[in-house]
């Protein structure tokens, strides 16, 4: 069994519930759970069909949104990019990045070309 990357305590167990929202329309995807801190590990793999399926529902359009979590690190808290938004900005990973609070619950992420 693998342990949990975030809490290094718990183990990771296989599930099938996991859900993942899309412009309000929930995903159930499978996955890993962690037993200890509830984390939930989606394969990319997964990612990507839950988005090709919105896709050929019409649900995925502009602006691109997917729900995930944040992770921390040792230095700080950490949001992955989405692959499909990777692609669809054509980002390198080494872009420089203004982030902006605004308002209570919303952060924006600008690329600085
Ligand atoms: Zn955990």
């Amino acid at each position: 069994m693998k342990k949990c990357l975030i809490c290094g305590k718990g183990e990771l167990i296989e599930v099938e519930d996991i859900i993942s929202e899309i412009e309000g329309h929930f995903f159930i995807e499978k996955g890993k759970r962690c037993s200890s801190c509830g984390e939930e590990f989606i394969s990319e793999r997964t990612s990507q069909n839950t988005i090709e399926i919105a896709r050929r529902l019409g649900l995925w359009g502009e602006p691109l949104k997917l729900h995930r979590k944040l992770s921390r690190s040792a230095r700080g808290t950490v949001l992955r990019i989405p692959t499909d938004i990777e692609e669809n900005l054509h980002l390198k990973g080494d872009e420089q990045v203004l982030i902006s609070k605004i308002g209570k619950n919303k952060l924006l992420v600008e690329i600085k070309e």
